[in-house]
């Protein structure tokens, strides 16, 4: 038997992320233990519920103490504050890392505080779901999906390679880059998407000509498939978008610029326009299933009725 990567991993958040990393490394056998802490008191007793980690603890200080892995799972907004707490029980050698969707504001924030010989690798899985909280997390969660590292200058080859197997065994795929340009990636990919959906949701909701039980009703036609998004946990948002400001707002300017476009072509009648862009659009999605980032089920896999039977006075004669 192989021994495992690390000897003891601290979580410091058990919500979606961090209870699917706790869910995932114990069924790999990546970790010898697993400590765990949540802010509440009600999110730590529902982890030593779950059985999660070997040991769930009070604080974040008792959850650093010994561990030669530690992630912050926690929102972006609350990692640094957190990294000053920690920073004087980390141990030396430590891989101190964190799963925040925005990764320049994290180094920015985290960076200061992090001890000399404590090995600093900022990572993030690009894998999730609208649920939060430590039931929401499973083990799956990362196959298949990207984990981009974003190990600041001068980080040891050696902890961002150790991170990089950890987060392989996981099931992801991972790449390297710098954090500037992970957040320009992410600002299109997953930020703004979330943002429009916010919007439309939102703006559907304030309506005055259409009520909102019709939105609800004939929500098929579309919305509904924003409203997934929509749902997504406000704090983790709140804390993308005032840590990802630039990247959101230079990538919101040229979305801006490309909704005129559509605006004067409806407008105008321009057919040609529109339809040349939905025929691009359609090609993206393809290569999304192409490459297996989403599966081709019809209609997201959604389950579909048989058709009813029918009622008496349509039945031939003699039925
Ligand atoms: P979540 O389900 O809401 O869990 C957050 C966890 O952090 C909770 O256990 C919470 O404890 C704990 N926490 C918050 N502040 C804390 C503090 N100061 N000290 C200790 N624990 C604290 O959130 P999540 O979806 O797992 O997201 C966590 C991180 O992952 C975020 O940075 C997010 O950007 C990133 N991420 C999320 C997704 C996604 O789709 N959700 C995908 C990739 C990356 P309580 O329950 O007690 O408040």
């Amino acid at each position: 038997m192989t021994a495992p990567l690390f000897n003891r991993m601290a979580l410091i958040g058990v919500g979606l992320i961090g209870s699917s990393i706790a869910r995932a490394a114990r069924a790999q056998g990546l970790v010898r233990s697993i400590v765990a802490t949540a802010r509440s008191v009600e999110t730590r007793a529902r982890v030593a519920e779950l059985g999660i980690a070997d040991r769930v603890v009070d604080s974040n200080l008792a959850a650093v103490e010994g561990a030669d892995l530690v992630i912050l799972c926690i929102p972006v907004g609350q990692c640094g504050a957190v990294a000053e707490e920690i920073a004087p029980r980390l141990a030396p050698g430590a891989i101190l890392s964190d799963v925040g969707s925005v990764k320049a504001a994290i180094v920015r924030d985290v960076g200061p505080h992090v001890p000399a010989g404590v090995h600093f690798v900022p990572a993030h899985p690009v894998a999730g779901t609208e649920n939060s909280g430590p039931d929401a997390g499973f083990a799956e969660l990362f196959i298949n999906r990207w984990c981009i590292l974003t190990p600041p200058e001068g980080t040891d080859p050696g902890a961002t390679d150790k991170l990089a197997t950890f987060w392989s065994a996981l099931g992801a795929n991972v790449e390297t880059m710098t954090p500037e340009h992970h957040d320009l990636v992410l600002a299109i990919t997953s930020h703004l998407p979330h943002l429009i959906a916010y919007t439309i949701v939102g703006t559907a909701d304030e309506l005055e000509q259409v009520t909102r039980s019709e939105v609800l009703k004939f929500s098929a036609g579309g919305f509904r498939d924003f409203t997934r998004i929509a749902a997504s946990d406000p704090t983790m948002w709140r804390d993308v978008f005032l840590a990802n400001k630039d990247a959101v707002l230079e990538m919101l300017g040229t979305f801006s610029e490309d909704l005129a476009t559509l605006t004067r072509a409806i407008r105008r009648g321009d057919g040609d326009t529109l339809f040349e862009l939905f025929t691009r659009t359609r090609a993206i999605r393809r290569g999304i299933v192409s490459i297996g980032q989403d599966s081709d089920t019809p209609d997201f896999g959604r389950p579909h009725e048989k058709l009813p039977p029918l009622p008496r006075p349509y039945m031939a004669d003699g039925e």
